[in-house]
């Protein structure tokens, strides 16, 4: 297996994609860069960003386009992730999100982008249920908790329920999703870039469907000779 990939992850809040993308960049051996778990770390570090992210992270609003990107564009552009590549999660947001990621990766592009199809009644469930750590965030759920006591099995940190996993900001972050980020599922269809995955069944069953698709395209551009 050729280690790297540029790879974007697109679903609904409770759709898998923490789970997934760390299981993705230990596979091809490239950076996971979630923007929520950097935005978060801006929070707890209370640095500008942080300070101007926190409430509306709690109320489930979305960060200006630009801070976000601005973000985003400083850590593509690191020797990890240009030299390897990376998989980007929660990020595009939004299709001014999408148009300033085009030229943060030009000249190479995405390899692509993947939509986990999760239905919405089952989203709402799993974030209900979700708990993270707030150290490390690794995913956990009331149905499968850390091995002692909500202290994280990876990193020994506090295991929490999300101060944005409240009814209200779920709510508003699904709305978000479908009238912000769902049109982006038909701007990258329109680039031939956008796979759909079903992102229901157990996590090894969805990072088995994932990875199949992501090494199909690969052997597909190898056949045609592309780098
Ligand atoms: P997540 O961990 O991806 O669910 O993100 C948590 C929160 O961080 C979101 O509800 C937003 O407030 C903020 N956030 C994360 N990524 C973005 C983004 N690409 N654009 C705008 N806001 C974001």
């Amino acid at each position: 297996m050729i280690p790297g990939v540029r790879l974007v992850v697109l679903g609904k809040q409770g759709a898998g994609k923490g789970t997934q993308c760390v299981r993705l960049s230990h596979h091809y051996v490239v950076p996971h860069v979630s923007t929520g778990d950097m935005l978060r770390s801006e929070v707890k570090s209370r640095t500008s960003l942080g300070q101007r992210a926190q409430s509306l992270m709690e109320q489930g609003e979305l960060i200006p386009d630009d801070m976000v990107m601005e973000m985003v564009g400083a850590r593509l552009s690191e020797r990890d992730t240009t030299g390897r590549g990376f998989v980007l999660d929660g990020c595009p947001r939004t299709t001014r999100q999408a148009e300033a990621l085009e030229k943060i990766v030009e000249p190479f592009g995405l390899d692509l982008v993947i939509d986990l199809q999760v239905p919405t009644p089952l989203v709402m469930k799993r974030l209900a249920s979700r708990r993270v750590c707030v150290d490390c965030g690794a995913n956990y759920s009331t149905a499968a908790p850390p091995l002692v006591n909500w202290t994280c099995d990876v990193c020994g940190g506090e295991v929490i329920q999300r101060e944005d996993d409240t009814e209200e900001a779920i709510g508003r972050r699904l709305n978000l999703y479908e009238e912000e980020t769902e049109p982006l599922l038909s701007w990258y269809k329109e680039r031939r870039l956008l796979t759909e995955i079903n992102g229901t069944g157990s996590p090894d069953a969805v990072t088995r469907r994932v990875v199949g698709a992501i090494d199909a395209l690969r052997r597909q551009l190898k056949d045609r000779g592309d780098p």
